[in-house]
């Protein structure tokens, strides 16, 4: 089963990606976890998106494309979840013919639906544990022992130099302009469900579990 996680900056998309991930044996394939790790790498590609990400607008359809097809081809276990991809209408043909290619199709399109005024909110706080990955947020995700992460009791944590308000406004923009207009596509298709990306976490889960039906 191959699915797609809709919606704008901080609307949860990769954390219920992780958690999808760990309760039903699928893949999540985040083009942003991707860029940042080449980014980080110091590869061409890495070479040629750090500034880009950094203003919070897209990345090249041809770079993001070509990452997925490689992911792809290196196996997707019982189904990848596509987390931050596609964002554009060429990227959402690309995916199209990535997937006929392989003989595979996309099942479900689930759009999160947000209230974009406590998008920024949510992002501004958001940090992570430096070795295991474990998200957090000043407000609402505090570690229970301060500086400590809940997980691996590491004390380093980490925050996306793009997680900024005037970086966040810009990826909204691109958001709303770029990746939008595709949710009509998908509906058109009749594979898009929407769920209410405002109810906790939990419960957000539930919703997509009982979409996707059965693991
Ligand atoms: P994300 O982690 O999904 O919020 O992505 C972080 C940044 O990576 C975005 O603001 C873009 O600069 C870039 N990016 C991630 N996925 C894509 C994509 N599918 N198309 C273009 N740019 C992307």
């Amino acid at each position: 089963m191959n699915i797609i996680l809709l919606g704008p900056p901080g609307a949860g998309k990769g954390t219920q990606a992780s958690r999808l991930e760990a309760d039903r044996g699928m893949v999540q394939l985040s083009t942003g976890d991707m860029l940042r790790a080449a980014v980080k790498a110091g590869s061409p590609v890495g070479l040629q998106a750090k500034a880009v990400m950094e203003a919070g607008e897209l990345v090249s359809d041809a770079i993001v494309s070509a990452l997925i097809g490689e992911r792809l081809d290196a196996g997707a276990g019982s189904g990848a979840i596509f987390d931050g991809y596609p964002r554009t209408a060429a990227q959402a043909e690309a995916l199209d013919l990535l997937l006929a290619e392989r003989g595979q199709t996309l099942d479900h399109v689930i759009e999160l639906e947000v209230d974009e005024d406590a998008l920024v909110e949510r992002i501004v706080g958001r940090f992570t544990c430096a070795n295991c990955g474990e998200g957090y947020h000043d407000r609402f995700k505090r570690p229970a022992v301060e500086g400590t992460c809940d997980v691996c009791g590491h004390h380093e944590f980490k925050r996306r130099p793009d997680d900024n308000e005037a970086t966040v406004r810009t990826r909204m923009t691109e958001y709303r302009a770029k990746t939008a207009p595709i949710i009509p596509i998908y509906e058109g298709r009749g594979l898009l469900r929407r769920v209410d990306g405002m109810a906790d976490i939990r419960h957000v889960t539930e919703s997509i579990e009982a979409i996707l039906g059965p693991a």
